[in-house]
């Protein structure tokens, strides 16, 4: 399995900002692991042009579940694939929170998304309540028996594991904490799509920075990151994807 360092660029980046993906391209050409970013809607086509023929994919951040109509403001999976993007984030907590979606309306965009041959990028996690409450598995695993499509492989779904209190807080759970996640998350996969469970990325997500990247990227079934901030700049996601080719 090729393991997956994903950058999330939310809702930061103007068109100058397409110069951090020249610096990245320029110190790692060739990197052992796939690196993804996913910047605004905005820039997807113009960082897909950049991107052409080099190591870096280009995903987006969200689609809407319908193929096209009146949806002011939205966009669909073809759009997406016209311009050029590979990937999508779904049902990242922001929009769970932001905008109310459900595990059924992330579960309709996954499917919209892989039916037309994107990957799709199935965020889960726990708020702190509910993991200070020792609700952690309980949560994350309802969200992943309700959000991953129909016909999910290893090929087309990979899931990414946020705690909701560890995203852009600078704290993150306990290494043990996060292998007890990953393996609930592997046995879970098994469970709901059998052998095709072993090669879906499980990415962890939530404050990853240089710093701390190698030691959660030795923890078993942690197949990579997604990251927010640190993927802004060259630099820290560079060294992110070093530490991911290096585990
Ligand atoms: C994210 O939003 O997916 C994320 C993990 O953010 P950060 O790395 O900034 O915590």
């Amino acid at each position: 399995m090729k393991k997956l360092a994903a950058g999330n660029w939310k809702m930061n980046g103007t068109r100058a900002s397409l110069a951090e993906v020249a610096a990245l391209l320029a110190a790692h050409p060739a990197p052992a692991c796939e690196m993804l970013l996913c910047p605004p809607a905005t820039l997807i086509a113009q960082m897909a042009d950049a991107a052409r023929g080099s190591a870096l994919l280009v995903g987006a951040q969200d689609c809407h579940a319908k193929p096209q109509g009146a949806h002011t403001g939205d966009i669909s999976v073809a759009m997406l694939k016209d311009a050029g993007a590979t990937h999508v984030i779904l049902g990242h907590s922001e929009r769970r929170t932001d905008r109310g979606e459900t595990d059924e309306l992330v579960r309709a965009k996954a499917e919209a998304a892989v039916d037309a041959g994107l990957v799709a990028i199935v965020c889960i996690g726990e708020t702190e309540a509910e993991h200070d409450a020792g609700k952690t598995l309980a949560v994350i695993g309802s969200q992943i028996d309700g959000s991953i499509p129909g016909g999910a492989t290893a090929a087309n779904l990979v899931v990414a594991y946020e705690p909701v209190w560890a995203i852009g807080t600078g704290r993150t759970p306990t290494l043990a904490e996060i292998a007890e996640v990953h393996s609930f998350l592997r046995g879970r996969l098994r469970g709901l799509i059998g052998d095709e469970a072993e090669g879906v990325r499980i990415l962890y997500g939530g404050s990853v920075k240089p710093s701390n990247a190698g030691d959660i990227f030795a923890v078993p079934h942690v197949d990579g990151a997604l990251v927010g901030g640190a993927s802004l700049k060259a630099a820290d996601f560079g060294a992110i994807v070093d530490a991911l080719s290096a585990a």
